[in-house]
C-alpha cells in the first residue's frame, strides 16, 4: 500500500512522498509526456545537421526482439548486436542451430538494412551461468575486467567461437551483415581471430556451404592500446567502432559498475576525448568507416563534439535516439567543430563538462529545459 516514485533520470525512489513531492512529480510526469510526444514526431525526420551533414544513426540490442522498437525510434540500422545476451539467457551454450536462427530473425525484421554483429563479448560484468559453472574453463580472478574476458575467452576457446562465426557466416548469405570483434588490444589478436575466421571459412567451402565471402570485419575501439594504435589497426580491420563504455573505464582506470567511483567515470576526461579523436583521425586517413557505440554518442551534452571531431556515425541505445536526432538537427558543423576544438584545449572533465552543458543549453534550449528535478 505504499506510494513509490521511481525517478529514473536522477537514480531515485521516494517512498511515501509528501504531498508537495507527489504534485511536483505529477507535473513532470506531464512536462515528459509532452516531451515524449515531440520526440516522436521527430524521429522519422532525417539526422542531418542543419548545415545539411548527414549523420548515421543506428541502434544498439540485445535481443533480436528489440528491432522493432529500434525502428520505430528511427534507427536506421543496428550497429552493435550484443550476441553474448543470447548466451546469458540460456542454461547452456546456445546451439549454432539456435544462434542461426536469431541472427536470421534479426535480418528478416532488418529488411535489408544494416546489422553489425558483434561476437561474444562474455566475461566480467557479462559471465553467463554455464559459463561460471566451468563449461568454459572459467575460474574466478582476481580483475576480470583484466582478464580472460571477450575476445581472449573466444580465442581460448576455438569450438565456442567457431559456433557463433559459423552460424554469422550462414546467415550471411541473405543479410546486410558485418562482424565486430570486441575488446582488441592488440594487432595479434586482430590477426588471430581474422585467422580463425579465415579457418571457418574454409570448413564451410568445404561442405559447399554458402557464404558471404567479402562481409565486412572490423573492431571495437575500447582499449587504449587499439586508439593508440588504431593506424596500425586500420590495416586489417574494415571498421572500427569506438566503445566509449569500456574505453573510458580502461582509460581513466575506473570500473564502470562501480557506485564508489562513478564520479570519476565520465567520458570529459580530457584522455578519453584525447583518444577517441586520434581514432577517428586514424580511421579517416586509412579511409577506414569509422562509428561511436558506446553511451557517449547517444548523450545530448557530447553528441556534438564528437561530430566536431569527424565522427558521422553512431549507435546507440534506441530510447535515446530521437533526443539525438533533435540535437543534430539543431546544430552546424561549423558550432560543432569549434567545440570539439575547444573541448581539446581544455584540462579537467569539470571544465568540459561546464563548457558543453553551457554551450548546449544556449543552442537546443528544448533538450534541456525541465528535463529533470533537481535531487
Ligand atoms: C562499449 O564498451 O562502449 C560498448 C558499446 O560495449 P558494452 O557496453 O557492451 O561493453
Ligand atoms: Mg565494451
Amino acid at each position: 500500500g505504499d506510494t513509490l516514485i521511481v525517478d529514473a533520470s536522477n537514480g531515485l525512489v521516494i517512498l511515501n512522498p509528501d504531498a508537495a513531492q507527489l504534485m511536483e512529480y505529477r507535473q513532470f510526469q506531464a512536462r515528459m509526456a509532452a516531451v515524449e510526444t515531440t520526440l516522436g514526431e521527430i524521429a522519422h525526420l532525417p539526422a542531418m545537421t542543419l548545415d545539411g551533414t548527414p549523420i548515421t544513426v543506428q541502434a544498439n540490442i540485445e535481443f533480436p526482439h528489440e528491432i522493432p522498437i529500434a525502428l520505430q525510434k528511427g534507427a536506421t540500422g543496428i550497429g552493435l548486436y550484443r550476441t553474448e545476451f543470447l548466451y546469458l539467457a540460456s542454461e547452456q551454450a546456445p546451439s549454432e542451430e539456435q544462434q542461426f536462427a536469431a541472427i536470421c530473425e534479426a535480418s528478416r525484421m532488418l529488411e535489408g538494412r544494416p546489422l553489425t554483429i558483434r561476437t561474444l563479448d562474455l566475461g566480467a560484468d557479462k559471465l553467463a551461468r554455464w559459463a561460471e559453472a566451468d563449461a568454459l574453463g572459467v575460474v574466478p580472478e582476481a580483475n576480470p575486467f583484466l582478464g580472460a574476458r571477450s575476445i581472449r575467452l573466444c580465442l581460448q576457446n576455438l569450438p565456442l567461437f567457431k559456433t557463433q562465426l559459423r552460424a554469422i557466416l550462414r546467415a550471411s548469405t541473405q543479410a546486410n551483415l558485418r562482424i565486430m570483434f570486441p575488446m582488441i588490444s592488440s594487432v595479434m589478436e586482430l590477426r588471430q581471430a581474422r585467422m580463425v575466421l579465415a579457418d571457418v571459412m574454409e570448413d564451410l567451402e568445404e561442405e559447399a556451404t554458402p557464404f558471404k565471402h567479402d562481409i565486412p570485419v572490423g573492431i571495437m575501439v575500447e582499449v587504449p592500446s587499439a586508439a593508440l594504435q588504431a593506424t596500425t589497426l586500420a590495416r586489417d580491420a574494415d571498421f572500427f567502432s569506438i566503445g566509449t563504455n569500456d574505453l573510458i573505464q580502461y582509460t581513466v582506470a575506473v570500473d564502470r559498475g562501480n557506485e564508489r567511483i562513478a564520479s570519476l567515470y565520465t567520458g570529459a576526461h580530457p584522455a578519453v576525448l584525447k583518444l577517441i579523436k586520434e581514432t577517428v583521425r586514424a580511421a579517416q586517413r586509412a579511409r577506414t568507416d569509422v562509428s561511436l557505440c558506446g553511451e557517449m554518442g547517444g548523450d545530448p551534452l557530447f553528441l556534438p563534439v564528437l561530430l566536431g571531431m569527424g565522427l558521422r556515425s553512431v549507435s546507440i541505445a534506441p530510447p535515446a535516439i530521437p533526443e539525438a536526432k533533435r540535437i543534430i538537427r539543431s546544430v552546424t558543423l561549423a558550432q560543432c567543430q569549434r567545440m570539439a576544438r575547444k573541448v581539446l584545449s581544455l584540462d579537467t572533465d569539470r571544465e568540459v563538462t561546464n563548457f558543453v552543458t553551457d554551450q548546449m543549453q544556449r543552442l537546443v534550449p528544448d533538450a534541456f529545459h525541465r528535463r529533470s528535478i533537481e535531487p
